[in-house]
């Protein structure tokens, strides 16, 4: 905490210091109100805002002119009050990106700054062949063509967040180990940077966190404030939110639940260690399960996205197949095991489910929840739930994108061309 030497008042360290920084933190607050609480008359904001009503006013005229906002019909603020006209989010001209890529497919996420989508592609995509450098090629293509979707439909991008299964440097852009991609060491932010339009904002981070992010957001799990998130795909991770804060750790290398150690006596992991919890649980091993001899249809060839290999497993598991529902329920098993380690370290409310841990949820929960309530020490006093995702394979492109939308709305003087002047009319921030 500091003090102002003119009001005296005490004030949080991080609280704005000058008007304009004042001035972009109210427009965030009326933005982020509006995102929260849907169409609302300028009254009603200041009032849900504590911020005066002619400091609204201002505010939302310049929203207005970046086009952030737009007026819709009139909203009756009170009974004695004057119809005032409803505000909205609108930003149709921001476009936001979000792109996954993962050992089998390259997934798009586009929308606009409500939120509408404006691109959706999921792309069978073998991350294994021909190397990081291929990666790139291909994931530049992808972002090219999704931004021109993008802009036919009329937004203008104003960035794009890459989600990747491994260790992410934030800060530098790199991936710093994907094993099941094979990358070590890949300046893939800068790369991507270099090849896309000057000006578009690039960031790279695990798509586990991405993901969290985005159930935590509007996801099966919105509102709570203590949830794992785990990716069921060829490897796992986990994304996990703490007291509503994603916990990233000292390097932002948190999370990596998939090389838990679970087995001395396991599996080689693609990482170079041995027995990793996603050599029990990942789809990489189940499909191996269910196919020692590659009869069961599911050879990589012909490329597809994973979807479509789970599809082929649920079809099994409906005709009541006794190997692929013996080695499901394994999986099951050995996800209880796992789902109660972090719930003795971090104790969630809910772990969800995602990629094709939600797609045979119904079949591998049964099989986790008693390990899970033999193995947490808190036994059931730890209310934790595991629970399907319905964003499916798409969390994790879904939050990229988010990440980008909050991004605007937390300064939305950096996107828009106001005509109106930028300084305020009416004392800044005046609450
Ligand atoms: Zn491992």
């Amino acid at each position: 905490m500091s003090t102002s030497p003119r009001s005296g008042q005490v004030r949080p360290a991080n609280a704005p210091t000058d008007q304009l920084s004042l001035r972009r933190a109210n427009l965030s607050r009326t933005l982020g109100h509006l995102r929260v609480h849907g169409p609302r008359s300028r009254a009603a904001i200041a009032a849900g805002t504590g911020l005066h009503k002619a400091t609204v006013s201002s505010l939302v005229d310049e929203l207005l002119a970046r086009e952030l906002v737009r007026e819709t019909g009139l909203e009756y603020s009170g009974s004695a009050g004057r119809p005032g006209r409803a505000v909205a989010l609108h930003g149709a001209g921001v476009g936001a990106l979000g792109v996954a890529i993962n050992v089998d497919y390259i997934g798009v996420h586009g929308t606009d700054l409500a939120g509408r989508v404006l691109v959706e592609r999921r792309i069978p995509f073998d991350a294994t062949e021909g190397g990081p450098d291929r990666c790139v090629d291909a994931l530049t293509e992808v972002i090219r063509r999704a931004l021109d979707d993008l802009g036919d439909a009329g937004a203008v991008p104003v960035g794009v967040t890459v989600a990747v299964p491994g260790l992410v440097d934030i800060a530098r852009g790199t991936v710093v180990l994907a094993p099941n991609l094979g990358w070590h060491d890949l300046s893939l932010g800068p790369r991507l940077t270099a090849a896309l339009p000057a000006g578009l904002r690039v960031v790279v981070d695990n798509d586990a966190n991405l993901a969290a992010l985005a159930e935590h957001t509007y996801g099966v799990a919105a509102g709570s404030r203590d949830l794992v998130y785990l990716t069921g795909e060829v490897g796992v991770g986990g994304g996990v939110i703490s007291d509503g804060r994603l916990l990233r750790g000292n390097d932002g290398f948190s999370g990596e639940v998939g090389h838990l150690p679970v087995d001395p006596a396991g599996r080689r992991c693609g990482c170079g260690r041995t027995g990793c919890w996603e050599t029990k649980v990942g789809l990489a091993e189940l499909i191996r399960a269910v196919t020692p001899d590659r009869a069961y249809g599911l050879d990589p060839e012909p490329l597809r996205v994973p979807e479509e290999r789970v599809a082929e497993l649920r079809r099994r598991l409906d005709d009541g197949d006794p190997v692929v529902s013996a080695a499901v329920a394994e999986v099951g098993r050995w996800l209880g095991l796992g789902g109660a380690i972090l719930v003795n370290l971090v104790n969630p409310r809910v772990i969800v489910l995602g990629g094709y841990f939600a797609t045979l949820a119904q079949w591998l929960v049964p099989a986790a929840r008693p390990e899970l309530d033999r193995l947490v020490v808190a036994g059931r006093a730890a209310h934790c739930r595991f629970v399907a995702s319905d964003l499916g394979f798409t969390a994790a492109a879904r939050g990229a994108a988010g990440v980008v939308v909050d991004r605007v709305i937390a300064d939305p003087t950096s996107v828009g061309n106001p005509t109106h002047a930028v300084l305020p009319t009416t004392p800044a921030g005046s609450p």
